[in-house]
């Protein structure tokens, strides 16, 4: 019996959970629906977005409907429009076995009388933003005065959208008897008050601790002078060439502002705010789920709700005014199990505003710094060099392969090797050769803080070394998971291997210099599902030698940052065959001179440097411009909520 059956869920259910691929409950999930389905009762559930919470108030809701009578039975309320579309779809979703059950989404921006007749047909359950909810009530439109169900979804936002009045006037339309289940990342005044006016002794279930940020988010900040904020974006998307991420401005005009930079500069970005139109909002939407976009910059408002899986980042590029907003954009990410990272852009002005934050969610921020240009430009071959290893070869090329052998015959295969990638790595250094470091240095406490995988920062001032590994997230492999897996194998103690960074095919990792021989020797023959690791010292030392502050030099997003030492000299490939691999593709490009961003968008075939193209010298530091691509290329992936 799996999980899912012990909970008391019907054949149906079961059968479209299989479906779905859920394996086995989250953690509200198997809280909230043994409860819910047992006993007629009201229910307030603390749990962050991502938790999976739909699933927990879906299954029961739609289990406990009666199919065959066709009067609206439940009523879910959410705060957005998008969020009212994604719970209609997985309530479908999960309903799809159960015959008889209609479920409609009601909300604003839409035609009110197809919706009308949609619930006319027989709606057992609505699903609706309050506003509209409101607006239908007005008018005669709905009838939920025989509801048995409520659910309050996200009452915490819906209360900071100022849904307090039209909530209250809703329940107020609905039976006595009903029960009422509230879900909500928060429990601010407010919502307790409605908790209060509205239910009758509600169980309550904590998921996390309460108004804690979630577990799978890290938090991570970068101190930066005020005028290098947008570089500082720059350099973190180089750095993590995989980046998928929302990107968090004060303002709709800031909003515009970094996306049209960001495009500019030949990032695969897009702005979300309140002055598009709903069909712009809704392309932005289709593109960000479709990965034809990175980085989409939003304002808070514009980005309530949004749902998207397997964000990689939170990116605060300023701080929201209101602090308790954070907790908001952090859970963007980490969610359904994966690990996030939020990450705030921060002067030194705001500085104590990341202590506040920290009372807030109850987790530290590690103070990272800024990945200098080498840093990226080793990360970005490493991650090129990877794409050569796994692209998949369209024998269409076959045609073309006596004419390409004969311009490339007379080279060998390490000069060929070079060439490649010297295609894109020229203009990745050319860039940042000339660049600076933009790190700022604080004079706060933070920097005795612990590394992100943990380990303690005391002394070590002699210099680790960093280690390039052949093996990733590809693998499996997270960082604490890479951690312990290097521990055992080398029988290593505890805090011996330490800033572990996690890339698809390839990891870094540090150790101090007495285990260098160790890691060399013994890693070097293992072997890991039939494939041989492969380990080299790394030129940079990844920040695991602290500064005369004591303070950790790095790691940041990519490999770290460099201590000084042993990188000059060398970007150059660690080895042949190696599946590091130099990074080249899209986003990363600064356009100045630098990489010449390829953006997810961008048709593939334009070989293994992505349509990169050739900036020859003397060129306008301007990358052709890639917003009008949206979408022009849409890649197969598509995201199951849509
Ligand atoms: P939610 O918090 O309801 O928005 O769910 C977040 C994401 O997790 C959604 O994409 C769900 O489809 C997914 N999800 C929900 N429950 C599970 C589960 N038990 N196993 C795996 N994924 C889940």
């Amino acid at each position: 019996m799996n999980k899912f059956e012990q909970l008391g869920l019907s054949e149906s259910l079961l059968k479209a959970i299989l479906d779905l691929g859920f394996e086995n409950p989250t953690d509200v999930q198997e809280k909230a629906i043994p409860l819910l389905l047992e006993k007629d009762t009201d229910m307030v559930a603390l749990a962050q977005t991502g938790t999976g919470k739909t699933a927990a108030f879906g299954f029961p809701v739609i289990q406990k409907i009666d199919a065959d009578n066709r009067n609206t039975q439940a009523l879910i309320l959410s705060p957005t429009r998008e969020l009212c579309l994604q719970i209609t779809n997985e309530l479908k979703n999960y309903s799809k076995y159960e015959k008889g059950i209609n479920v409609v989404a009601v909300y604003g921006g839409a035609s009110i009388t197809e919706q009308a007749r949609d619930i006319k047909r027989g709606a057992q359950i609505i699903v609706a933003t309050p506003g509209r909810m409101q607006d239908m009530i007005n008018r005669g439109l709905v009838n939920i005065s025989q509801i048995n169900f409520c659910i309050l979804d996200e009452a915490d936002e819906m209360l900071n959208m100022g849904f307090y009045e039209d909530i209250v006037n809703i329940l107020s339309t609905t039976p006595d008897e009903k029960n009422t289940w509230l879900f909500s990342a928060t429990m601010p005044a407010e919502v307790a008050r409605i908790g209060k006016q509205f239910m009758k002794d509600p169980i309550e279930i904590t998921v996390g601790a309460k108004n804690s940020g979630s577990a799978t988010v890290s938090h991570e900040f970068y101190l930066v002078n005020a005028r290098d904020r947008y570089e500082a974006l720059k350099r973190l998307a180089d750095a993590n060439p995989d980046i998928f991420s929302v990107v968090f401005c004060r303002t709709k005009r800031d909003t515009q502002a970094v996306a049209e930079k960001l495009v500019e500069d030949g990032y695969s970005a897009a702005a979300l705010h309140g002055d598009l139109s709903q069909a712009q909002r809704d392309g932005v939407m289709k593109s960000f789920r479709g990965r034809q976009i990175q980085m989409l910059v939003a304002t808070d408002v514009a980005a309530r709700g949004i749902d998207v899986d397997n964000i990689t980042h939170v990116v605060n590029y300023q701080l929201p005014d209101e602090i308790e907003t954070y907790n908001h954009r952090s859970g963007r990410t980490g969610r359904a199990g994966k690990l996030g990272t939020s990450i705030v852009i921060v002067t030194k002005s705001e500085l104590r505003k990341i202590s506040s934050i920290e009372r807030i969610i109850k987790q530290k921020f590690e103070e990272k710094t800024i990945p200098s240009g080498i840093e990226i430009c080793e990360i970005q071959l490493l991650h090129l060099a990877n794409k050569i290893k796994d692209v998949e070869v369209d024998h269409e090329i076959d045609n073309y392969l006596p004419a390409i052998n004969n311009v490339l015959e007379d080279l060998t295969k390490e000069e060929l090797i070079k060439k490649m990638v010297s295609v894109e790595f020229n203009r990745f250094i050319n860039y940042y050769k000339k660049t600076r470091d933009i790190s700022n240095q604080s004079n706060s406490e933070r920097r005795d803080r612990d590394d992100r995988d943990g380990a303690p920062r005391e002394n070590n001032n002699g210099g680790a070394t960093r280690y390039f590994v052949n093996i990733g997230s590809r693998d499996n492999f997270d960082w604490m998971s890479l951690k312990d897996y290097l521990k055992e194998t080398l029988d290593l103690g505890r805090d011996d291997v330490f800033k572990v960074d996690v890339k698809e095919g390839f990891s870094f990792f540090n150790t101090d210099p007495e285990h260098t021989d160790k890691v060399m020797e013994v890693l070097n023959n293992v072997q890991l599902e039939g494939r041989r690791i492969n380990v080299e010292i790394s030129k940079n030392d990844g920040g695991g030698r602290r500064d005369h502050n004591g303070r950790s030099s790095g790691g940041g997003f990519g490999g770290g940052r460099s201590g000084g030492g042993r990188r000059e000299g060398s970007f150059a490939p660690r080895r042949e065959g190696s599946s590091g691999g130099f990074r080249s593709d899209r986003n990363s490009a600064p356009r100045e001179g630098g990489f010449r961003s390829e953006r997810s968008s961008a048709p593939r075939e334009g070989g293994f440097g992505g349509r990169s193209s050739s900036r020859g010298e003397g060129s306008s530091d301007r990358a052709p411009r890639r917003s009008e691509s949206f979408g022009d290329a849409p890649r197969p992936r598509r995201p199951r909520r849509d």
